[in-house]
């Protein structure tokens, strides 16, 4: 599974596999690539174990 094929924070298939991603407000963007998405913490979303997971961001 490459990064692309990562579904969307939130989206029905993330929730399957247990998203936990927060809706950003004002706080900093996590992660540009789900620029409107808190992804800390979300195993799936999360940008530190995606780089482990993937070898990139
Ligand atoms: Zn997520």
């Amino acid at each position: 599974m490459n990064l692309e094929n990562v579904p969307a924070p939130r989206s029905t298939k993330a929730q399957a596999q247990g998203c936990r991603c927060e809706v950003r407000n004002v706080e900093p963007q996590d992660y540009a690539k789900w620029p409107n998405w808190l992804t800390r913490g979300c195993h799936l979303h999360d940008a530190t174990w995606l780089a482990a997971r993937h070898g990139r961001t």
